[in-house]
Protein backbone atom coordinates (compact mmCIF):
# COMPACT_ATOMS: atom_id res chain seq x y z
CA UNK A 1 0.00 0.00 0.00
CA UNK A 2 1.37 3.66 -0.70
CA UNK A 3 1.60 6.47 1.71
CA UNK A 4 -1.25 8.50 1.46
CA UNK A 5 -0.43 12.30 -0.12
CA UNK A 6 -2.60 14.80 -0.95
CA UNK A 7 -3.37 15.65 -4.43
CA UNK A 8 -1.66 18.22 -6.55
CA UNK A 9 -3.48 21.27 -7.05
CA UNK A 10 -3.71 20.48 -10.99
CA UNK A 11 -5.26 17.12 -10.62
CA UNK A 12 -7.71 18.11 -7.52
CA UNK A 13 -8.83 20.96 -10.17
CA UNK A 14 -9.06 18.15 -12.87
CA UNK A 15 -11.29 16.21 -10.70
CA UNK A 16 -13.42 18.54 -10.04
CA UNK A 17 -13.96 19.68 -13.71
CA UNK A 18 -15.53 15.93 -13.79
CA UNK A 19 -18.72 17.50 -11.34
CA UNK A 20 -18.59 21.20 -12.45
CA UNK A 21 -17.69 20.94 -15.99
CA UNK A 22 -19.34 17.93 -17.88
CA UNK A 23 -19.80 19.59 -21.65
CA UNK A 24 -18.99 23.07 -23.29
CA UNK A 25 -23.09 23.95 -22.15
CA UNK A 26 -21.98 23.65 -18.44
CA UNK A 27 -18.48 26.08 -18.95
CA UNK A 28 -21.04 28.35 -20.25
CA UNK A 29 -23.31 27.98 -17.83
CA UNK A 30 -21.01 28.88 -15.07
CA UNK A 31 -19.64 31.38 -17.57
CA UNK A 32 -22.75 33.29 -17.30
CA UNK A 33 -23.43 32.99 -13.84
CA UNK A 34 -20.01 34.52 -12.96
CA UNK A 35 -21.31 37.64 -15.64
CA UNK A 36 -24.59 37.88 -13.78
CA UNK A 37 -22.85 37.74 -10.14
CA UNK A 38 -20.37 40.68 -11.26
CA UNK A 39 -23.46 42.36 -12.56
CA UNK A 40 -23.61 42.77 -16.04
CA UNK A 41 -26.22 44.01 -17.72
CA UNK A 42 -25.28 42.61 -20.71
CA UNK A 43 -24.01 38.84 -21.81
CA UNK A 44 -22.94 37.72 -25.18
CA UNK A 45 -21.72 34.30 -25.93
CA UNK A 46 -20.39 33.01 -28.52
CA UNK A 47 -19.35 29.50 -29.75
CA UNK A 48 -17.70 27.42 -32.50
CA UNK A 49 -18.47 23.89 -33.01
CA UNK A 50 -21.04 23.48 -30.69
CA UNK A 51 -19.04 24.97 -28.23
CA UNK A 52 -16.17 22.24 -28.22
CA UNK A 53 -13.67 24.33 -29.92
CA UNK A 54 -14.50 27.57 -28.55
CA UNK A 55 -16.64 28.94 -26.44
CA UNK A 56 -16.52 32.77 -25.13
CA UNK A 57 -18.69 35.05 -22.48
CA UNK A 58 -18.39 38.42 -22.41
CA UNK A 59 -20.37 41.00 -20.02
CA UNK A 60 -19.98 44.53 -18.64
CA UNK A 61 -19.56 43.81 -15.52
CA UNK A 62 -17.41 44.99 -12.88
CA UNK A 63 -14.37 43.41 -14.16
CA UNK A 64 -11.48 42.38 -12.15
CA UNK A 65 -8.01 43.92 -10.86
CA UNK A 66 -4.54 42.18 -12.39
CA UNK A 67 -4.74 40.55 -8.39
CA UNK A 68 -8.29 39.11 -8.59
CA UNK A 69 -7.91 37.98 -12.28
CA UNK A 70 -4.88 35.58 -11.53
CA UNK A 71 -6.43 34.66 -8.35
CA UNK A 72 -9.94 33.95 -10.06
CA UNK A 73 -8.16 30.46 -11.95
CA UNK A 74 -7.26 29.52 -8.33
CA UNK A 75 -9.40 26.41 -6.37
CA UNK A 76 -11.57 27.49 -3.71
CA UNK A 77 -10.75 31.07 -4.96
CA UNK A 78 -13.98 33.21 -4.25
CA UNK A 79 -15.22 36.81 -3.94
CA UNK A 80 -18.99 35.49 -3.25
CA UNK A 81 -18.47 34.03 0.57
CA UNK A 82 -16.44 34.79 3.51
CA UNK A 83 -17.84 33.24 6.32
CA UNK A 84 -20.16 29.97 7.47
CA UNK A 85 -22.95 32.27 7.55
CA UNK A 86 -23.02 33.41 3.83
CA UNK A 87 -23.18 29.42 2.66
CA UNK A 88 -26.55 29.56 4.78
CA UNK A 89 -27.83 31.96 2.80
CA UNK A 90 -26.52 32.18 -0.77
CA UNK A 91 -27.69 35.15 -2.82
CA UNK A 92 -25.14 34.49 -5.67
CA UNK A 93 -25.13 32.39 -8.54
CA UNK A 94 -21.64 30.73 -7.69
CA UNK A 95 -19.65 30.50 -4.45
CA UNK A 96 -17.75 27.11 -4.69
CA UNK A 97 -14.94 28.86 -6.34
CA UNK A 98 -14.15 26.22 -8.70
CA UNK A 99 -15.33 26.89 -12.06
CA UNK A 100 -12.71 28.85 -13.61
CA UNK A 101 -10.27 26.57 -12.01
CA UNK A 102 -11.60 23.63 -13.18
CA UNK A 103 -12.23 24.92 -16.69
CA UNK A 104 -8.32 25.91 -17.09
CA UNK A 105 -7.49 22.19 -15.90
CA UNK A 106 -9.05 20.97 -18.65
CA UNK A 107 -8.94 23.80 -21.52
CA UNK A 108 -7.06 26.68 -22.93
CA UNK A 109 -8.84 29.15 -21.08
CA UNK A 110 -8.00 33.35 -21.43
CA UNK A 111 -9.79 35.97 -19.52
CA UNK A 112 -9.79 39.55 -20.36
CA UNK A 113 -11.24 41.81 -17.84
CA UNK A 114 -11.23 45.28 -17.08
CA UNK A 115 -12.65 47.30 -14.42
CA UNK A 116 -13.89 51.40 -14.71
CA UNK A 117 -11.18 52.52 -12.34
CA UNK A 118 -8.17 50.86 -14.00
CA UNK A 119 -6.40 52.18 -17.28
CA UNK A 120 -5.75 49.00 -19.04
CA UNK A 121 -7.34 45.50 -19.26
CA UNK A 122 -5.69 42.29 -17.78
CA UNK A 123 -4.76 38.87 -19.98
CA UNK A 124 -4.83 35.89 -18.16
CA UNK A 125 -3.99 33.05 -20.29
CA UNK A 126 -3.94 29.46 -18.21
CA UNK A 127 -3.43 26.21 -20.71
CA UNK A 128 -4.61 23.15 -19.50
CA UNK A 129 -3.85 23.40 -15.59
CA UNK A 130 -0.40 25.02 -16.69
CA UNK A 131 1.11 28.61 -14.80
CA UNK A 132 -0.89 31.87 -15.87
CA UNK A 133 0.47 34.31 -18.21
CA UNK A 134 -0.08 38.01 -17.67
CA UNK A 135 -0.52 40.70 -20.49
CA UNK A 136 -2.24 43.73 -20.86
CA UNK A 137 -4.58 44.82 -23.39
CA UNK A 138 -7.55 47.11 -24.11
CA UNK A 139 -10.73 46.48 -23.39
CA UNK A 140 -14.35 48.33 -21.92
CA UNK A 141 -15.23 47.74 -18.45
CA UNK A 142 -16.56 44.12 -18.20
CA UNK A 143 -14.78 40.86 -18.74
CA UNK A 144 -14.24 38.20 -21.24
CA UNK A 145 -13.75 34.73 -21.08
CA UNK A 146 -12.60 32.39 -23.87
CA UNK A 147 -12.31 28.72 -23.84
CA UNK A 148 -10.56 26.70 -25.92
CA UNK A 149 -10.26 22.94 -26.78
CA UNK A 150 -11.89 21.71 -23.96
CA UNK A 151 -10.75 18.56 -22.78
CA UNK A 152 -7.65 18.29 -25.36
CA UNK A 153 -5.92 16.74 -22.47
CA UNK A 154 -8.67 14.57 -21.39
CA UNK A 155 -9.32 12.87 -23.63
CA UNK A 156 -11.52 10.21 -21.88
CA UNK A 157 -14.10 13.16 -21.44
CA UNK A 158 -13.56 14.25 -24.86
CA UNK A 159 -14.88 11.04 -26.09
CA UNK A 160 -18.01 11.27 -24.30
CA UNK A 161 -18.90 15.00 -26.22
CA UNK A 162 -21.74 14.50 -28.80
CA UNK A 163 -22.11 16.10 -32.37
CA UNK A 164 -21.36 19.81 -32.49
CA UNK A 165 -25.32 19.69 -33.33
CA UNK A 166 -25.97 18.13 -29.83
CA UNK A 167 -23.86 20.05 -27.85
CA UNK A 168 -25.10 23.38 -29.73
CA UNK A 169 -28.64 22.70 -27.99
CA UNK A 170 -27.28 21.73 -24.52
CA UNK A 171 -25.60 25.56 -24.53
CA UNK A 172 -28.95 27.01 -26.61
CA UNK A 173 -30.95 25.30 -23.59
CA UNK A 174 -28.34 27.33 -21.03
CA UNK A 175 -28.93 30.39 -22.91
CA UNK A 176 -32.37 30.06 -22.66
CA UNK A 177 -32.93 29.43 -19.15
CA UNK A 178 -30.46 32.40 -17.90
CA UNK A 179 -31.92 34.86 -20.97
CA UNK A 180 -35.85 33.76 -19.47
CA UNK A 181 -34.26 34.03 -15.97
CA UNK A 182 -32.92 37.52 -16.53
CA UNK A 183 -35.37 39.48 -18.65
CA UNK A 184 -33.89 42.86 -17.86
CA UNK A 185 -30.77 42.08 -19.07
CA UNK A 186 -29.51 41.88 -22.36
CA UNK A 187 -28.38 38.70 -24.31
CA UNK A 188 -27.03 37.55 -27.42
CA UNK A 189 -25.86 34.04 -28.81
CA UNK A 190 -24.28 33.35 -32.20
CA UNK A 191 -22.77 30.01 -33.22
CA UNK A 192 -20.48 29.27 -36.22
CA UNK A 193 -20.54 33.22 -36.87
CA UNK A 194 -24.64 33.16 -37.58
CA UNK A 195 -26.10 35.14 -34.99
CA UNK A 196 -29.26 32.89 -33.16
CA UNK A 197 -30.40 35.57 -31.13
CA UNK A 198 -29.91 39.07 -29.43
CA UNK A 199 -32.68 39.88 -26.91
CA UNK A 200 -33.42 43.29 -25.55
CA UNK A 201 -34.13 44.29 -22.21
CA UNK A 202 -37.68 43.62 -21.19
CA UNK A 203 -40.52 41.79 -19.06
CA UNK A 204 -40.33 37.92 -18.63
CA UNK A 205 -43.52 38.01 -21.06
CA UNK A 206 -41.16 40.25 -23.42
CA UNK A 207 -38.62 37.50 -22.97
CA UNK A 208 -41.34 34.86 -24.05
CA UNK A 209 -42.08 36.47 -26.95
CA UNK A 210 -38.48 37.00 -28.46
CA UNK A 211 -38.02 32.94 -27.70
CA UNK A 212 -40.95 31.50 -28.34
CA UNK A 213 -42.82 33.61 -30.54
CA UNK A 214 -46.03 35.56 -29.99
CA UNK A 215 -48.62 32.42 -30.45
CA UNK A 216 -46.68 30.99 -27.54
CA UNK A 217 -47.12 33.60 -24.94
CA UNK A 218 -50.74 33.53 -26.13
CA UNK A 219 -51.03 30.50 -25.09
CA UNK A 220 -50.09 31.45 -21.52
CA UNK A 221 -51.94 32.21 -18.38
CA UNK A 222 -50.18 34.53 -16.02
CA UNK A 223 -50.35 33.71 -12.21
CA UNK A 224 -48.94 35.11 -9.10
CA UNK A 225 -49.17 33.79 -5.55
CA UNK A 226 -47.57 34.56 -2.07
CA UNK A 227 -47.91 32.55 0.63
CA UNK A 228 -45.50 34.00 3.64
CA UNK A 229 -42.34 33.59 2.95
CA UNK A 230 -42.60 31.84 -0.36
CA UNK A 231 -43.97 33.70 -3.95
CA UNK A 232 -44.52 32.06 -7.30
CA UNK A 233 -44.88 33.85 -10.45
CA UNK A 234 -44.76 32.93 -13.96
CA UNK A 235 -46.49 31.57 -16.64
CA UNK A 236 -48.45 28.57 -17.14
CA UNK A 237 -49.45 26.71 -20.68
CA UNK A 238 -53.75 26.67 -21.08
CA UNK A 239 -54.42 22.82 -21.06
CA UNK A 240 -55.34 22.73 -24.71
CA UNK A 241 -51.66 23.33 -25.43
CA UNK A 242 -49.89 20.80 -24.10
CA UNK A 243 -46.54 19.66 -25.39
CA UNK A 244 -45.05 16.59 -26.78
CA UNK A 245 -42.15 16.87 -24.04
CA UNK A 246 -41.20 18.11 -20.95
CA UNK A 247 -38.68 19.97 -22.48
CA UNK A 248 -40.44 23.02 -22.15
CA UNK A 249 -40.21 23.30 -18.69
CA UNK A 250 -38.67 26.27 -16.58
CA UNK A 251 -37.99 26.87 -13.49
CA UNK A 252 -36.60 29.27 -11.66
CA UNK A 253 -35.41 28.84 -7.51
CA UNK A 254 -34.53 33.07 -6.52
CA UNK A 255 -33.24 33.13 -10.43
CA UNK A 256 -31.40 30.35 -10.47
CA UNK A 257 -32.38 27.74 -13.04
CA UNK A 258 -33.02 24.62 -11.56
CA UNK A 259 -34.72 20.88 -12.11
CA UNK A 260 -36.78 19.41 -9.26
CA UNK A 261 -38.75 16.75 -9.70
CA UNK A 262 -41.12 17.40 -7.03
CA UNK A 263 -42.18 21.10 -8.46
CA UNK A 264 -42.35 19.82 -11.66
CA UNK A 265 -45.01 17.16 -10.63
CA UNK A 266 -46.47 19.62 -8.78
CA UNK A 267 -47.28 21.48 -11.95
CA UNK A 268 -48.10 18.47 -14.26
CA UNK A 269 -50.42 17.08 -11.31
CA UNK A 270 -52.43 20.53 -11.64
CA UNK A 271 -53.32 19.85 -15.19
CA UNK A 272 -54.57 16.54 -14.62
CA UNK A 273 -57.74 15.72 -16.21
CA UNK A 274 -56.89 18.82 -18.60
CA UNK A 275 -54.06 17.56 -20.61
CA UNK A 276 -54.20 14.89 -23.34
CA UNK A 277 -52.20 11.51 -22.56
CA UNK A 278 -48.56 12.20 -23.09
CA UNK A 279 -48.70 15.68 -23.24
CA UNK A 280 -47.14 18.11 -20.84
CA UNK A 281 -47.70 21.76 -19.90
CA UNK A 282 -45.14 24.49 -21.11
CA UNK A 283 -44.47 27.00 -17.42
CA UNK A 284 -41.80 29.56 -16.41
CA UNK A 285 -41.95 29.88 -13.41
CA UNK A 286 -40.12 31.91 -10.57
CA UNK A 287 -39.83 30.57 -7.42
CA UNK A 288 -38.69 33.07 -4.56
CA UNK A 289 -38.42 31.80 -1.16
CA UNK A 290 -35.85 33.26 1.66
CA UNK A 291 -32.41 31.57 0.34
CA UNK A 292 -32.35 30.45 4.07
CA UNK A 293 -34.94 28.15 3.83
CA UNK A 294 -33.28 26.32 0.65
CA UNK A 295 -29.96 24.58 0.28
CA UNK A 296 -28.69 25.05 -3.16
CA UNK A 297 -25.25 23.37 -2.38
CA UNK A 298 -26.52 19.56 -3.05
CA UNK A 299 -25.03 19.63 -6.25
CA UNK A 300 -21.84 20.77 -7.86
CA UNK A 301 -23.64 22.45 -10.78
CA UNK A 302 -26.02 23.86 -8.46
CA UNK A 303 -28.51 22.42 -10.54
CA UNK A 304 -30.69 20.82 -7.73
CA UNK A 305 -32.50 22.54 -4.38
CA UNK A 306 -33.72 20.98 -1.00
CA UNK A 307 -36.26 22.92 0.10
CA UNK A 308 -36.47 22.94 4.41
CA UNK A 309 -40.29 22.06 3.81
CA UNK A 310 -40.55 20.26 0.69
CA UNK A 311 -44.33 19.28 0.81
CA UNK A 312 -45.64 22.80 1.81
CA UNK A 313 -43.87 24.22 -1.43
CA UNK A 314 -45.35 21.06 -3.46
CA UNK A 315 -48.61 21.84 -2.42
CA UNK A 316 -48.39 25.29 -2.47
CA UNK A 317 -47.58 25.51 -5.93
CA UNK A 318 -49.96 22.88 -6.95
CA UNK A 319 -52.66 25.05 -5.06
CA UNK A 320 -51.52 28.12 -6.68
CA UNK A 321 -51.28 26.68 -10.61
CA UNK A 322 -54.64 24.87 -10.05
CA UNK A 323 -56.36 28.31 -9.01
CA UNK A 324 -54.87 29.69 -12.44
CA UNK A 325 -56.21 26.87 -14.14
CA UNK A 326 -59.85 27.15 -12.61
CA UNK A 327 -60.02 30.55 -14.46
CA UNK A 328 -62.85 30.87 -16.68
CA UNK A 329 -61.01 31.47 -19.73
CA UNK A 330 -59.42 28.25 -20.51
CA UNK A 331 -62.74 26.51 -20.59
CA UNK A 332 -62.78 24.68 -23.93
CA UNK A 333 -64.72 27.30 -26.13
CA UNK A 334 -65.68 27.26 -29.78
CA UNK A 335 -63.13 28.94 -31.87
CA UNK A 336 -63.51 30.57 -35.81
CA UNK A 337 -59.68 28.78 -36.41
CA UNK A 338 -61.31 25.54 -36.28
CA UNK A 339 -59.77 24.46 -33.74
CA UNK A 340 -62.66 24.66 -31.66
CA UNK A 341 -63.12 21.32 -32.24
CA UNK A 342 -60.07 19.86 -31.09
CA UNK A 343 -59.82 22.08 -28.11
CA UNK A 344 -62.65 20.33 -27.08
CA UNK A 345 -61.27 16.73 -27.82
CA UNK A 346 -57.71 17.99 -25.67
CA UNK A 347 -59.98 16.35 -23.37
CA UNK A 348 -58.15 13.43 -22.28
CA UNK A 349 -60.20 10.08 -22.95
CA UNK A 350 -58.09 7.96 -21.07
CA UNK A 351 -59.39 6.71 -17.73
CA UNK A 352 -58.05 9.14 -15.08
CA UNK A 353 -56.07 8.40 -12.25
CA UNK A 354 -58.15 10.44 -10.50
CA UNK A 355 -57.34 9.60 -6.55
CA UNK A 356 -58.54 10.28 -3.61
CA UNK A 357 -55.29 11.80 -2.60
CA UNK A 358 -55.48 14.16 -5.28
CA UNK A 359 -58.34 14.98 -4.62
CA UNK A 360 -58.04 15.29 -0.98
CA UNK A 361 -55.26 17.42 -1.49
CA UNK A 362 -57.13 19.82 -3.11
CA UNK A 363 -60.47 19.60 -1.41
CA UNK A 364 -59.34 18.97 2.76
CA UNK A 365 -57.55 22.44 2.21
CA UNK A 366 -57.22 25.00 4.63
CA UNK A 367 -57.88 28.82 3.87
CA UNK A 368 -55.82 29.77 6.03
CA UNK A 369 -52.81 28.21 4.24
CA UNK A 370 -54.05 29.90 0.67
CA UNK A 371 -55.03 26.87 -1.06
CA UNK A 372 -57.66 26.51 -3.16
CA UNK A 373 -60.80 28.60 -2.80
CA UNK A 374 -63.58 26.07 -4.09
CA UNK A 375 -66.91 26.31 -5.23
CA UNK A 376 -67.72 29.87 -4.78
CA UNK A 377 -65.35 31.63 -6.04
CA UNK A 378 -65.06 28.92 -9.21
CA UNK A 379 -68.73 29.39 -9.32
CA UNK A 380 -68.17 33.17 -9.36
CA UNK A 381 -66.48 32.99 -12.54
CA UNK A 382 -67.70 30.18 -14.32
CA UNK A 383 -71.37 31.63 -14.19
CA UNK A 384 -70.18 35.33 -14.22
CA UNK A 385 -73.08 37.36 -15.55
CA UNK A 386 -75.79 34.25 -15.31
CA UNK A 387 -77.35 35.39 -12.52
CA UNK A 388 -78.60 33.68 -9.43
CA UNK A 389 -79.21 29.66 -10.38
CA UNK A 390 -80.71 28.52 -7.52
CA UNK A 391 -84.06 27.22 -7.80
CA UNK A 392 -85.45 29.15 -4.69
CA UNK A 393 -84.72 32.41 -5.88
CA UNK A 394 -87.87 33.99 -7.04
CA UNK A 395 -87.73 34.27 -10.96
CA UNK A 396 -87.63 37.02 -13.17
CA UNK A 397 -83.62 37.44 -11.40
CA UNK A 398 -82.64 34.29 -13.10
CA UNK A 399 -80.72 33.44 -15.92
CA UNK A 400 -82.53 30.87 -18.39
CA UNK A 401 -81.31 27.40 -18.46
CA UNK A 402 -82.76 24.63 -21.75
CA UNK A 403 -82.29 21.44 -22.14
CA UNK A 404 -81.54 20.69 -25.61
CA UNK A 405 -82.25 17.56 -27.04
CA UNK A 406 -82.76 15.89 -23.22
CA UNK A 407 -79.04 15.72 -23.36
CA UNK A 408 -77.30 19.48 -23.02
CA UNK A 409 -77.85 22.01 -20.72
CA UNK A 410 -77.70 25.77 -22.24
CA UNK A 411 -77.55 28.72 -20.29
CA UNK A 412 -76.49 32.57 -20.97
CA UNK A 413 -72.70 33.40 -19.03
CA UNK A 414 -71.43 36.49 -18.90
CA UNK A 415 -70.22 37.33 -23.18
CA UNK A 416 -71.35 34.22 -24.27
CA UNK A 417 -73.18 30.78 -23.74
CA UNK A 418 -72.20 27.94 -21.70
CA UNK A 419 -72.78 24.17 -23.46
CA UNK A 420 -72.69 21.86 -20.47
CA UNK A 421 -73.48 17.70 -21.29
CA UNK A 422 -76.40 16.69 -18.24
CA UNK A 423 -74.57 13.33 -17.27
CA UNK A 424 -71.28 14.48 -17.42
CA UNK A 425 -71.77 17.20 -15.14
CA UNK A 426 -74.01 15.16 -12.65
CA UNK A 427 -71.12 12.55 -12.85
CA UNK A 428 -68.37 14.87 -11.88
CA UNK A 429 -70.61 16.06 -9.19
CA UNK A 430 -71.57 13.23 -7.58
CA UNK A 431 -67.66 11.66 -7.72
CA UNK A 432 -66.18 14.69 -5.69
CA UNK A 433 -69.07 13.90 -3.21
CA UNK A 434 -67.83 10.83 -3.33
CA UNK A 435 -64.48 11.51 -2.78
CA UNK A 436 -64.80 14.34 -0.49
CA UNK A 437 -66.79 12.25 1.48
CA UNK A 438 -64.49 9.17 1.69
CA UNK A 439 -61.49 11.32 2.59
CA UNK A 440 -63.21 13.25 5.41
CA UNK A 441 -64.25 9.54 6.53
CA UNK A 442 -67.51 10.10 6.80
CA UNK A 443 -69.69 6.79 5.92
CA UNK A 444 -73.52 7.30 4.96
CA UNK A 445 -75.59 4.90 4.32
CA UNK A 446 -79.48 5.54 3.49
CA UNK A 447 -81.85 2.43 4.24
CA UNK A 448 -83.75 1.01 2.09
CA UNK A 449 -87.38 0.12 2.58
CA UNK A 450 -87.11 -2.84 1.18
CA UNK A 451 -83.83 -4.36 1.65
CA UNK A 452 -83.04 -6.03 -1.88
CA UNK A 453 -81.88 -9.91 -2.38
CA UNK A 454 -79.81 -10.18 -5.22
CA UNK A 455 -78.44 -13.22 -6.93
CA UNK A 456 -74.93 -13.23 -8.02
CA UNK A 457 -72.80 -15.06 -10.24
CA UNK A 458 -69.80 -16.56 -8.80
CA UNK A 459 -67.19 -14.16 -10.13
CA UNK A 460 -69.24 -11.13 -9.14
CA UNK A 461 -69.41 -12.68 -5.39
CA UNK A 462 -65.86 -12.75 -5.11
CA UNK A 463 -65.16 -9.73 -6.86
CA UNK A 464 -68.24 -8.67 -4.38
CA UNK A 465 -65.90 -9.79 -1.25
CA UNK A 466 -62.61 -8.51 -2.45
CA UNK A 467 -64.40 -4.95 -2.30
CA UNK A 468 -66.49 -5.59 0.86
CA UNK A 469 -64.17 -2.58 2.51
CA UNK A 470 -64.16 -0.18 -0.03
CA UNK A 471 -67.74 -0.18 -0.40
CA UNK A 472 -69.20 -0.46 2.74
CA UNK A 473 -67.55 2.70 3.32
CA UNK A 474 -68.72 4.23 0.37
CA UNK A 475 -72.20 3.74 1.86
CA UNK A 476 -73.59 0.34 0.81
CA UNK A 477 -74.72 -2.18 3.34
CA UNK A 478 -75.09 -5.70 2.53
CA UNK A 479 -74.92 -9.24 4.37
CA UNK A 480 -73.82 -12.46 2.64
CA UNK A 481 -76.14 -15.15 2.92
CA UNK A 482 -75.64 -18.90 2.14
CA UNK A 483 -74.74 -19.51 -1.90
CA UNK A 484 -75.06 -17.19 -4.25
CA UNK A 485 -77.52 -14.53 -1.81
CA UNK A 486 -76.93 -10.92 -1.10
CA UNK A 487 -79.31 -8.92 0.92
CA UNK A 488 -78.95 -4.98 0.18
CA UNK A 489 -79.79 -3.32 2.84
CA UNK A 490 -78.44 0.06 2.28
CA UNK A 491 -76.86 2.53 -0.49
CA UNK A 492 -74.59 5.94 -0.32
CA UNK A 493 -77.12 8.96 -0.65
CA UNK A 494 -75.64 9.34 -4.52
CA UNK A 495 -77.45 5.95 -5.63
CA UNK A 496 -80.83 7.45 -4.95
CA UNK A 497 -81.37 8.17 -8.39
CA UNK A 498 -80.16 5.28 -9.90
CA UNK A 499 -81.98 2.11 -10.66
CA UNK A 500 -81.85 0.77 -7.05
CA UNK A 501 -82.08 -2.94 -7.87
CA UNK A 502 -78.97 -2.66 -10.34
CA UNK A 503 -77.17 -0.83 -8.61
CA UNK A 504 -74.18 -2.67 -6.85
CA UNK A 505 -74.05 -4.85 -9.68
CA UNK A 506 -73.70 -2.10 -12.25
CA UNK A 507 -70.70 -0.73 -10.14
CA UNK A 508 -69.29 -3.90 -10.02
CA UNK A 509 -69.59 -4.56 -13.86
CA UNK A 510 -68.18 -0.78 -14.48
CA UNK A 511 -65.13 -1.65 -11.95
CA UNK A 512 -64.50 -4.65 -13.96
CA UNK A 513 -64.61 -2.48 -16.83
CA UNK A 514 -62.14 0.34 -15.55
CA UNK A 515 -59.73 -1.32 -13.17
CA UNK A 516 -58.60 -3.44 -16.32
CA UNK A 517 -58.15 -0.39 -18.17
CA UNK A 518 -56.73 2.01 -15.21
CA UNK A 519 -53.71 1.49 -12.86
CA UNK A 520 -55.88 3.84 -10.25
CA UNK A 521 -56.84 3.20 -6.92
CA UNK A 522 -59.78 1.11 -6.12
CA UNK A 523 -61.81 3.93 -4.03
CA UNK A 524 -61.08 6.22 -7.22
CA UNK A 525 -62.52 3.64 -9.37
CA UNK A 526 -65.44 2.35 -7.29
CA UNK A 527 -66.33 5.83 -6.75
CA UNK A 528 -66.34 7.04 -10.76
CA UNK A 529 -68.27 3.32 -11.20
CA UNK A 530 -70.98 4.41 -8.45
CA UNK A 531 -70.75 8.35 -10.21
CA UNK A 532 -71.75 6.72 -13.30
CA UNK A 533 -73.85 4.95 -12.50
CA UNK A 534 -76.30 7.30 -10.34
CA UNK A 535 -75.74 9.99 -12.53
CA UNK A 536 -78.94 11.43 -14.68
CA UNK A 537 -78.41 10.29 -18.25
CA UNK A 538 -78.82 11.24 -21.48
CA UNK A 539 -82.86 11.45 -22.14
CA UNK A 540 -83.92 12.03 -19.01
CA UNK A 541 -86.13 14.79 -18.92
CA UNK A 542 -85.18 17.43 -16.24
CA UNK A 543 -86.93 20.50 -14.45
CA UNK A 544 -85.83 23.90 -14.46
CA UNK A 545 -84.85 23.45 -10.86
CA UNK A 546 -82.66 20.36 -11.31
CA UNK A 547 -80.98 22.06 -14.37
CA UNK A 548 -80.23 25.18 -11.80
CA UNK A 549 -78.98 22.70 -9.07
CA UNK A 550 -76.86 20.85 -11.71
CA UNK A 551 -75.24 24.27 -13.25
CA UNK A 552 -74.48 25.59 -9.63
CA UNK A 553 -72.90 21.97 -8.29
CA UNK A 554 -71.00 22.22 -10.82
CA UNK A 555 -69.39 25.18 -10.64
CA UNK A 556 -68.67 24.41 -6.81
CA UNK A 557 -66.55 21.40 -7.99
CA UNK A 558 -62.60 21.75 -7.62
CA UNK A 559 -62.43 20.39 -11.65
CA UNK A 560 -64.82 21.71 -13.14
CA UNK A 561 -64.06 21.01 -17.05
CA UNK A 562 -63.91 17.29 -17.22
CA UNK A 563 -65.79 14.46 -16.45
CA UNK A 564 -63.92 11.54 -14.13
CA UNK A 565 -63.16 9.91 -17.41
CA UNK A 566 -61.82 13.28 -18.88
CA UNK A 567 -64.36 13.86 -21.06
CA UNK A 568 -65.52 17.81 -21.60
CA UNK A 569 -68.07 18.75 -19.08
CA UNK A 570 -68.77 22.12 -20.29
CA UNK A 571 -68.07 24.05 -23.14
CA UNK A 572 -67.97 28.13 -23.86
CA UNK A 573 -69.11 29.75 -26.56
CA UNK A 574 -68.39 33.05 -26.89
CA UNK A 575 -70.54 35.83 -28.13
CA UNK A 576 -67.25 37.41 -30.09
CA UNK A 577 -67.50 33.99 -31.87
CA UNK A 578 -71.39 34.07 -32.47
CA UNK A 579 -70.30 37.50 -33.55
CA UNK A 580 -68.13 36.52 -36.24
CA UNK A 581 -70.24 33.70 -36.95
CA UNK A 582 -72.72 35.77 -37.76
CA UNK A 583 -70.55 38.13 -39.74
CA UNK A 584 -71.30 41.09 -37.34
CA UNK A 585 -67.62 41.89 -37.46
P1 LIG B 1 -17.45 31.37 -7.92
O1 LIG B 1 -18.30 31.94 -8.99
O2 LIG B 1 -18.03 30.15 -7.32
O3 LIG B 1 -17.01 32.38 -6.92
P2 LIG B 1 -15.57 30.99 -10.07
O4 LIG B 1 -14.42 30.08 -10.23
O5 LIG B 1 -16.67 30.88 -11.06
O6 LIG B 1 -16.11 30.82 -8.61
O7 LIG B 1 -15.02 32.48 -10.09
C1 LIG B 1 -14.04 32.87 -9.14
C2 LIG B 1 -14.12 34.34 -8.84
O8 LIG B 1 -13.69 35.09 -9.98
C3 LIG B 1 -15.50 34.86 -8.53
O9 LIG B 1 -15.82 34.72 -7.18
C4 LIG B 1 -15.39 36.33 -8.95
O10 LIG B 1 -14.87 37.10 -7.90
C5 LIG B 1 -14.38 36.30 -10.08
N1 LIG B 1 -15.02 36.34 -11.39
C6 LIG B 1 -15.24 35.29 -12.21
N2 LIG B 1 -15.85 35.67 -13.36
C7 LIG B 1 -16.04 37.00 -13.26
C8 LIG B 1 -16.62 38.01 -14.12
N3 LIG B 1 -17.18 37.66 -15.31
N4 LIG B 1 -16.65 39.27 -13.70
C9 LIG B 1 -16.10 39.63 -12.51
N5 LIG B 1 -15.53 38.73 -11.66
C10 LIG B 1 -15.49 37.44 -12.02
MG1 LIG C 1 -18.74 31.01 -10.73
Amino acid sequence: MPRIAILPEHLANRIAAGEVIQRPASAVKELIENSLDAGATSVAVQIRDGGTSFLQVADNGSGMDEEDAILSFQRHATSKITSDQDLEAIVTFGFRGEALASMASVARVTLLTRRAEDAAGVVVRIDGGGEPKVSHEARDVGTTVTVQNLFFNVPARKKFLKSHATEFRHVHEVLVRAALGHPERSFSFSSDGEVIFRLAPGTVADRVRDLFGERQLGSLLELEETLGPITLRGFVGKPSFGQRNRSAQYLFLNRRPIQSRSISYAVQKAYEHLLQEAMFPFFVLFLEIDPHRVDVNVHPSKLEAKFEDEPSVYRFINAAVRRSLSSLDHIPSLTASGTGDTVALAFTRRQHEWTDTSVGGVLNVDRATGEILQGAEVAGRLLAGAGPLDGETPSGTMAPVWQLHRRYLLTPIEQGLLVADQHVVHERILYEQIVRRMAGGERVSQQLLFPLTLELPADDLSLLREMEQVLVRMGFDFKFFGGNTVVVEGLPPEAAGANQERILEDVLALYRDFSVQTASERVDTVAKSLACRSAVKSGDVLSETEMRRLIADLAACSMPYACPHGRPVVLRISLEELDRRFSRR
